[in-house]
C-alpha cells in the first residue's frame, strides 16, 4: 500500500490535546506515514516528534494545515471516517490499494464540505464512538494488522513478553 495520512480535522489545542496525541500515535503505530492537523500546536508536534524519536520509524506531524489545504494539494484518495457513511466491508472494497491515501477525522461537527470532497465517506459502525477508536479499527482492517509488530528501528524498542516489561535500548 502507498502512503497513508491523516487528516484531524476540529483541533482544540486546550480542549483535545489528549485525544489528538492519541489519533496522531494511533495512526503512526499502525503504519501511516504522518498526520496534518488543522490547528497550530507546537506542543503537539514536540510531543509526538519526541515519541518518533525514541521509538523510530518514518512519521511526521505538521499542525495549522487547513482541511481544504491537505486535501486541494493531495494526488491520492480521500476517505473521511464518519458513523453515517458506507459499511466498513462495503467501503473498504472500494479503497485504490495502488493510490495514498488520506484519511480525514473530526471533533465535533465535521463541515459538510469534507463529506461531499471525500472519495468514500465511511463508517465503522454506525453508532457514534471516538475519532481513535474508529481510525484504528479502520487502519487495522485496511492493512490486515501488518503493521503492528512492524519494526521500526528507533533507539527504544519493545520486546513482547508474556509478563513483565522488555525494552531495548541501542546505545549507537
Ligand atoms: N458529531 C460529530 C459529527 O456529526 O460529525 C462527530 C463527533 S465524533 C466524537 C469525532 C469523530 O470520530 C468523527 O468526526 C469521526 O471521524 C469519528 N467517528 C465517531 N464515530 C464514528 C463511527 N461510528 N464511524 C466512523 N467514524 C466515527
Amino acid at each position: 500500500m502507498p502512503g497513508i495520512w491523516v487528516m484531524r480535522i476540529g483541533h482544540r489545542p486546550q480542549r483535545d490535546k489528549r485525544v489528538t496525541t492519541h489519533v496522531a500515535l494511533t495512526a503512526r503505530a499502525m503504519g501511516a506515514s504522518g498526520i496534518f492537523v488543522d490547528t497550530a500546536d507546537p506542543v503537539l508536534e514536540e510531543n509526538v516528534r519526541s515519541v518518533v524519536e525514541r521509538f523510530g520509524g518514518d512519521y511526521s506531524i505538521r499542525t495549522g494545515i487547513g482541511w481544504r489545504d491537505a486535501l486541494n494539494g493531495f494526488d491520492g484518495a480521500v476517505v473521511h471516517l464518519t458513523m453515517y457513511g458506507q459499511r466498513l466491508e462495503e467501503g473498504l472494497s472500494k479503497v485504490p490499494f495502488d493510490r495514498d491515501l488520506m484519511i480525514v477525522v473530526g471533533a465535533e461537527k465535521v463541515p459538510f464540505e469534507v463529506y461531499e470532497q471525500a472519495d468514500l465517506n465511511i463508517s465503522v459502525g454506525n453508532q457514534p464512538h471516538s475519532e481513535i477508536a474508529a481510525l484504528a479499527v479502520f487502519l487495522d482492517r485496511l492493512t490486515a494488522g501488518k503493521n503492528l509488530y512492524s519494526e521500526r528501528d528507533g533507539k527504544m524498542s519493545v520486546v513482547p513478553n508474556e509478563r513483565g516489561k522488555t525494552v531495548v535500548e541501542r546505545t549507537s
